[in-house]
Formats: structure tokens, sequence, C-alpha cells
């Protein structure tokens, strides 16, 4: 069976067509500058790279050119559109009531369109990502599969905000949690092998946006985002926690808008707030070892608030079987690994800093040192496998 995953954004649509028999990726690729002028850039394993700069008017478009280029003569991957069994679809946001993935209807299109205010960035562009495929492909399943659904299954203590309960139940104010795809996938991966699915798992995706998060018998029991992706670590451009009061303080001493501390807080914040240099993690480690003491700090906040939250997970589970890292910091910074799981033996975490420092990138990896209590992995993540799998177990 052939699946079709899609991941619309606001210009862009990003694609790849999984062959689940043999769980390869046939082609994968990305439509950018949607709605401006358009570019597609086309992947295929052992073939160079194919560019094309037709014009992409809307989602509609794009999605018709990448049909086309995935069943072209010389391009393509297969014969016909009719190859592709079903389209999954990744949402961030699914709100209080989709819970698990689900088969794309009327009933959850309409609900996805009345929590848009809780999503405005990426629900609609998501919304329209599904219409223009299903206009395209109406006769096949699509399929929602939403960041969010993972943490449905939290308990109310861990959800709801200690503010007053009405704005819960006016505006749905609660903790969501985000990233859960991934979450999901490499906890999965660390239970498998751990031999144990009953595990407890933290899990850290660390990249331009970063959560981490508690799993315990297959389930999130607390995650490190909220409301929005805005909580928690400190990421590229986004303060992660803070004291809400600095907030309204902002706003007041700066005499700015809500929209304007909002941006300060998402998009001037984090690794880039702090250094000054670069949001990429990269640009702020090689200043840092240049002797910017800025950049420096920058890694340090980082390194600080990750060891915090990872602490209140032990304490939270009373107890931690695996210690995960992925994304594209989790999988590829190994000094920042090592600075997080330094000093956490009485938690039972210890890493093989030799390990850490020589395992291959690309590949999972056992990084515990010899004797450590809690396993110490690093798993790439793969968001779009999982939503894939999601698809085929909806569509069998
Ligand atoms: P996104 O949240 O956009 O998917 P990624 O998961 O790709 O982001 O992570 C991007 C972050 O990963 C950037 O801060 C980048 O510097 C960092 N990163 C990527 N490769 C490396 C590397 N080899 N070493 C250190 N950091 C890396």
């Amino acid at each position: 069976m052939k699946i079709l995953v899609v991941n619309a954004g606001s210009s862009s649509l990003k694609y790849q067509l999984f062959d689940m028999e043999t769980e390869t990726v046939l082609a994968k690729g990305l439509c950018e500058r949607i709605g401006i002028d358009g570019a597609l850039t086309h992947k295929r394993s052992g073939k160079p790279d194919y560019k094309c700069t037709d014009a992409l008017p809307d989602h509609k478009a794009a999605i018709e050119l990448v049909l086309k280029t995935l069943i072209d003569k010389e391009l393509g991957v297969i014969k016909s559109v009719d190859e592709i069994s079903a389209v999954g679809h990744r949402f961030a946001h699914g709100g209080e009531k989709l819970r698990a993935s689900a088969v794309l209807g009327a009933d959850e299109i309409a609900y996805l369109e009345s929590i848009v205010e809780l999503n405005p960035l990426h629900g609609p562009p998501a919304i329209s990502g599904f219409k223009a495929c299903k206009e395209v492909m109406p006769s096949i399943n699509h399929v929602g599969v939403f960041d969010t659904s993972y943490y449905s299954d939290m308990e109310e203590k861990a959800y709801i905000y200690p503010i007053p309960y009405e704005l819960y139940e006016q505006y749905r104010i609660r903790r969501y949690g985000f990233h859960g795809t991934s979450h999901r996938y490499v906890a999965g991966k660390a239970a498998e092998l751990l031999g144990n699915k009953n595990a407890k798992i933290i899990t850290c995706h660390l990249g331009n946006g970063s959560s981490i998060t508690a799993t315990v018998n297959g389930k999130a029991i607390d995650t490190s985002m909220g409301f929005t992706p805005q909580d928690g670590v400190p990421m590229g451009t986004r303060s992660g926690a803070i004291d809400p009061t600095v907030v309204t303080y902002i706003q007041k001493a700066k005499g700015i808008s809500a929209e304007e501390a909002d941006t300060i807080l998402n998009k001037q914040s984090g690794l880039l707030g702090v250094s000054g240099i670069s949001s990429d993690c990269r640009d702020v480690a090689t200043a840092a070892e240049g002797g910017n003491k800025r950049a420096k700090l920058a890694l340090d906040i980082l390194v600080h608030n990750a060891k915090k939250i990872v602490g209140s997970y032990v304490a939270e589970m009373n107890g931690v079987d695996a210690l995960v890292f992925t994304a594209g910091i989790g999988e590829n910074d190994r000094e920042l690994r090592a600075e997080i799981c330094r000093d956490m033996s009485w938690l039972g975490i210890e890493m093989d800093e030799k390990a850490n420092a020589t395992c291959p990138r690309g590949e999972i990896a056992d990084v515990t040192a010899n004797g450590g209590k809690t396993k110490v992995f690093v798993i790439p993540t793969n968001e779009e496998y999982m939503i894939a799998l999601d698809t085929l177990n909806l569509t069998k």
C-alpha cells in the first residue's frame, strides 16, 4: 500500500510517499512560496534533486504539481495516482475532541475549523492543504494525525492551569502539548529497545521548537509545551516558560500591544534573544566556543531548564527507565546532550560520554554509562512514518 503524507504550512507543503510494504520512502519534497510565486524540490533516493519554479497560486496547484511529478515518466515513482491508497495529513492541533488520528469527514473538518482560534498559525493552512488534496483525490481516505492527541490521556491535574476554572470552560485554555507524533514515535522505539511496554520514558525533542514529554505505559502523562508551543524549554526564538507577569510588565514598560509582546516572546527570545547572534544552535555553539559570553549563557539556560524539566518528570513518575534525545539538536549536538545528562547520577541518569561523542548520526544509539540505571538513547525521530502508519491502520 502506498501512502502519501502531507504537511501543509501557510506558504509551504511538504510531502513524502511511503511504500508501507517495504516501509520505504519512494519520494519526498517540498513546495515553497505558495501564493507568492512557487518552487518545488523533489527528491528520490540515488537521483539528483529535481527543482522547478512553476507558479503555485494556492495549495491545490501545489498538490497537483506534486502528483504530476510523482507520476512523471522520468521524475516519478508511481505510474498512476490510483496507486496512492490514502493520504495522511499532519495537524498541529486536534483540540479536545480529536483525541486520536481519524479519517477526516465533514464533522472532523467542521470541528477543526471551530478551533482555529486556538491554532491560528497552523490550523488554516493545514485545513486548506487537506481541502486541496480531497478535491484532487476525492475517492480515497484522508486521515488527520494530530500533534496534540498523544496528550489526550493526561490527567486533569496535568492539563488544567491554576487560573479561574471558568477560563478553561469558556475559552478552552489548558495545556494541550505539541510534538506528540514525534514523542509517540521515539517513546515507542525506546519501549521496544527496553522490551517493556510499561516503561517510564522521558523524551527530549530538542530542535528549533523544543519540548520534553513524560510517558508511562505508552501514554503521555505530562509535557512541557502548554496552551501553545511557547511553554517549556527555551527554543530557537521562543522564550519557553517564564514568569507570566513578564508579559504584562513588558507591555506596560514599553507601551506595546499584546501582539507586539507576543512577537518578542515568540520570535525574538530563546537562543536568539539571549545570545543576540542566532536562533540556530550551531551558530550559537560556535560563538560560545569563540568566547562569546552571551552565546554561552543562552546554551547554559537551555541546559539548565531542560534538566529542571527532566528532574520534575522523574519526580512525577517516581523513576525513569529511559531518557531519549531526538530532533535537530537532540540527535546532533553531542555536547548539549552530555551537558543535560551531567550530574544527574543521583537520579540514575548516567551517560557514557565517549559513546555519546562517537555515536553515528542518523542512527539509534545507546549511550548509557556502564551500570547506569536509566538507559540513555539517541533516537532519530520520524513523524512522517508515524503519520503514514496511522493512515495505513485506519485505511486497511
Ligand atoms: P525544526 O523544529 O524546525 O524541525 P530541527 O529539529 O531541524 O528543527 O532542529 C533545528 C536545530 O537543530 C537548529 O538549532 C540546528 O542548529 C540544530 N542542529 C542541526 N544539526 C545540528 C548539528 N549537526 N549540531 C548541532 N545542532 C544541530
